[in-house]
């Protein structure tokens, strides 16, 4: 292992990024999902309870009535029904490489503040993290009920549109390598990192897909205890259950695959794009469905 690789290890032995999981949360329910196995960067893996009790939505004050809209990722994209002759609304693009975790962390102090501060701008202020801006929400104030491939998840808003055009490629480009996921996460309410990094699920930016099949072997224990952690791999699309073609469509809309990422966190993809080139045609703010269904113009 490389020196800067230890460098980066040790600041973020974390949980997989996105290792939460309890599988699938209920969907009305309006309490977090915690982190079960906690998954922290001291390496010890915190009691179930503990997490659990400290995952709350009393942290949070504004999650209770603020993740209440409902949008359905499939339902954005207008036009899109999967067929190949459907022009795509979607723009396709790549992650912003300041947000990616592994050019961050290289490039020091300022690279993660400006980081931090993008996300804090863009999606929310997280207390603790960045600076606020005046009229400063968290990000679960703009949190949404979706579904994603048939699951319910919650998400911020501005990145539902692109789940949507990531659904809409899986179902045009991955019909050969059938999969069926049973269990997403989204937003989390808890910081899962340790050591001045937050993850991107407190900004509801990130997913988990199948977190029980799709491993984090770069986290700590359990999760780096799976199985398919011991085997040799040519690379890690060969220790997730997830077809490797999942992974490109969401590429190609923004989202970046933490598999690349030192930890290896093949389940957990995050929208490192720019929200508001998901479209070719945004809708306006005044009959943007989000919006209207949550009834929050601001
Ligand atoms: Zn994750």
């Amino acid at each position: 292992m490389r020196p800067l690789h230890v460098v980066i290890a040790a600041l973020a032995l974390v949980a997989c990024a996105g290792a939460a999981p309890a599988p699938a949360p209920p969907p009305a329910a309006v309490v977090p999902v915690a982190p079960t196995p906690g998954v922290e960067s001291s390496g010890a893996v915190s009691p179930p309870a503990a997490d659990a009790a400290a995952a709350p939505v009393a942290l949070n004050p504004d999650a209770g009535g603020l993740g209440t809209g409902n949008v359905d990722a499939g339902a954005i994209v207008s036009g899109s029904d999967a067929s190949a002759t459907t022009e795509s609304a979607c723009n396709e693009q790549a992650p912003q490489d300041f947000l990616v975790r592994g050019n961050f962390l290289r490039g020091g102090v300022a690279a993660r503040e400006r980081a931090i501060q993008y996300r804090t701008d863009t999606y929310g202020y997280f207390k603790g993290f960045g600076h606020a801006p005046a009229d400063a929400q968290p990000p679960s104030h703009y949190v949404v009920e979706t579904k994603f491939m048939d699951l319910p998840v919650r998400m911020h808003r501005k990145v539902v549109p692109a789940l949507a055009c990531v659904e809409e490629e899986i179902k045009r480009s991955c019909a050969d390598h059938p999969y069926k996921a049973h269990a997403l996460a989204g937003i989390r309410f808890r910081n899962t990192y340790r050591g001045g990094e937050v993850t991107n699920h407190i900004y509801g930016i990130a997913i988990d897909v199948d977190p029980s099949i799709n491993t984090c072997c770069g986290c700590v224990k359990p999760w780096n205890d799976a199985p398919a952690c011991q085997k040799p791999a040519k690379t890690e699309y060969d220790r997730m259950a997830m077809p490797e073609c999942w992974v490109h469509a969401f590429e190609r809309y923004g989202f970046y695959w933490l598999g690349h990422d030192v930890l290896r966190d093949t389940m957990h993809f995050e929208f490192l794009g720019d929200p508001d080139r998901i479209l070719k045609n945004p809708p306006s703010k005044e009959t943007s469905p989000d919006v209207a269904r949550t009834g929050d113009v601001r």
